[in-house]
Order: structure tokens, then C-alpha cells, then sequence
């Protein structure tokens, strides 16, 4: 893995320029700009063919960053205390004073803001004098990118340049919490809830039946490997890719295990990449073991269900 300052350097001088560069992030990779600009930022939504109506999440070091564009309160510092940097999201209310790009947050008053854990990014973001906006590097509603190799298939030369950071550990999206108001969970991932709700002393739930969609990643396909997904599946037809979680006596080469040992974790880990290879393998359709829907499992079928929305 290379994690020299060559990398930070070439990322800062791209950055810099105001062009956009892949990330490592313990989640998924990201396609990041600085978020002050707006030339830099509109280049996201060209490369991502993404709605600017989608607001983009901003990544910071460190809480002294954020505070010159966020309000923060309670409910944030308890979270940012315990849980950061790591894969949960805030949404926060924007100060007047910021200088974040009206296109990352759609013109609303309203900013998503993370701190990555990754080494390399930290140390990157560490160099630079603003914060990066970066959503996941892929084109939209497809397979979010868990490796450098991933974000070169969906944007070829495209980009002037990714650092390696190796596999993203996590593999799936951060959770997302609005703390505007009431704290609210707006996209299930790597936080559970339990464990946001132990911190805050809450009982918050994912509620995802709003007819209104409020952000993409709560919207119907997203996530998508571009072929047909069925669900809660005993058995696969013969020309489907087969995804399971646990081992089976009998195997068959359409078999792809997200886990051997029924590991929700390991299996959220395996999910964007194994459906990246089935996608690659030119599978026509793709059968998914039932998923038990608890901790990660819920992820993984929240996921799951949006990849396979008609
Ligand atoms: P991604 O594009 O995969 O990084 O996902 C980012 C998610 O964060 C999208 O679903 C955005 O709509 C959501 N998001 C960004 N900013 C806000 C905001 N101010 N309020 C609510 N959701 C947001
Ligand atoms: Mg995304």
C-alpha cells in the first residue's frame, strides 16, 4: 500500500487546481474537491452525472475546521466524541459566515459533514487549507467503489488521480443523523444505531417510509450493479450469480460467499465488491441467500433492496 507524502503531495497539487481526485475512506472511496469552490465542486456532479438537487457530504480533520462553517450542539459533540473520526455522518446547520459551495449543499442551510479514519486521507486533509466535499466514486445509483481499482471501472481516465489506500475496511456507506432538530437517522451504514442511541440515550429508529424523498441515498434505486437482483432466494437459477452468508455442503462455481460463517460484518465488508465481480462476469441476474435483518444484516438489506428497486 502506498502511504508516502508523494501521494499527499500530487493529491494536493490536483486539489489544489481545483480538479477532483479519488479518496480512501473506511467506508467506500470517495471522489473529492475542495468544497469551497464552486468550479471544483461542479466538476463532482459531471463526472458522478449527479442532480445537483443530491447534496454532497464534507469531509474535515478536525472539529476546529468544521466550526468555521457549522453550528455544532450537544447531541454532536457527545457523538463526535466518542464515534470520530469514523463512519458517521452530522447534519448540521451551515453558518452564515461559511464559505461552502452552494452546489454541495443545494442551497440549503443544512451541511452533511464526516471525519474519515482513514490514515492517508486524514493525513491529506491535515495539508489542505479547506475541507473536501466527496461522495462516494461512482457513477450515481451504481456500485459505490471499495478499492482503487473499483473508482478506475467507473471513471477510467476521467480522474487525474487516485491515491491507493487499500481495501475500505467498513465497505459500506457512513450513518447518517440529522441533528437540525430532534436527532434523526437519515441512512443506515457503518454506525449502528444501537450504538448511537446508547451514546445519546435515545431510541431512535430508521424510518424509511417517506413518500417524499428527502436524500438519494434514502431514494428508490440506488447502489445498483445494473442487472436484476432477487431476494430471499433458496435456490439460484442456473444462470444466476448466487450471493450467500453462510457455507453449504454442495457448492457450485455461480456461488459467491459475502461470508462463510454468517458474519454480518464480514459480509457487509464483501457486498459492493462482490457484486462489482458478478456484475464483471457478465451475470445476467443475481440471487441473494435471505439475510437476516439485524445489526449489519439490516445494512445489507437496506442496500440490497434499493439495488434491486425496478
Ligand atoms: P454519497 O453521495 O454516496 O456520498 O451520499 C451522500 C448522502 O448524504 C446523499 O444521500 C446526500 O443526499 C446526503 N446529504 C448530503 N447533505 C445533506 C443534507 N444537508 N441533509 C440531508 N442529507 C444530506
Ligand atoms: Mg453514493
Amino acid at each position: 500500500m502506498k502511504n508516502n507524502f508523494s501521494n499527499i503531495k500530487k493529491s494536493k497539487y490536483y486539489l489544489d487546481k481545483n480538479e477532483c481526485i479519488g479518496i480512501p475512506t473506511e467506508t467506500v472511496y470517495g471522489l473529492a474537491a475542495n468544497a469551497y469552490s464552486q468550479k471544483a465542486t461542479s466538476k463532482i456532479f459531471k463526472l458522478k452525472k449527479r442532480t445537483k438537487k443530491n447534496p454532497l457530504i464534507v469531509h474535515y480533520h478536525n472539529l476546529k475546521m468544521l466550526k468555521n462553517d457549522c453550528q455544532t450542539n450537544a447531541y454532536f459533540i457527545k457523538l463526535y466524541k466518542k464515534l470520530c473520526p469514523g463512519p458517521i455522518t452530522f447534519v448540521l446547520r451551515l453558518k452564515k459566515s461559511s464559505n461552502i459551495s452552494k452546489n454541495v449543499t443545494n442551497k440549503k442551510k443544512t451541511l452533511a459533514v464526516r471525519f474519515p479514519k482513514h490514515s492517508v486521507t486524514r493525513k491529506l486533509l491535515k495539508e489542505l487549507k479547506y475541507p473536501l466535499a466527496a461522495p462516494s466514486a461512482n457513477i450515481s445509483s451504481r456500485i459505490s467503489p471499495v478499492s482503487k481499482e473499483d473508482v478506475k471501472d467507473e471513471f477510467g481516465k476521467k480522474i487525474k488521480f487516485i491515491i491507493d489506500g487499500g481495501r475500505s475496511k467498513i465497505g459500506l456507506e457512513s450513518t447518517i443523523v440529522s441533528l437540525i432538530n430532534k436527532p434523526q437517522i437519515l441512512r443506515l451504514g457503518g454506525i449502528k444505531v444501537s450504538i448511537i442511541n446508547k451514546i445519546l440515550k435515545t431510541r431512535l429508529k430508521f424510518k424509511n417510509k417517506n413518500k417524499k424523498i428527502i436524500i438519494p441515498g434514502q431514494g428508490k434505486i440506488h447502489y445498483s450493479p445494473g442487472i436484476p437482483i432477487r431476494l430471499n432466494i433458496k435456490k439460484p437459477k442456473q444462470y444466476e450469480a448466487f450471493m450467500l452468508i453462510k457455507k453449504k455442503k454442495l457448492s457450485d462455481k455461480n456461488f459467491y460467499y459475502l461470508s462463510k460463517t454468517n458474519n454480518l460484518k464480514e459480509a457487509a465488508k464483501n457486498l459492493y465488491k462482490t457484486m462489482r465481480i458478478i456484475k464483471n462476469k457478465n451475470f445476467k441476474c443475481i440471487a441473494v441467500e435471505k439475510i437476516p435483518n439485524t445489526g449489519f444484516g439490516e445494512v445489507i438489506n437496506d442496500r440490497l433492496k434499493r439495488a434491486s428497486a425496478k
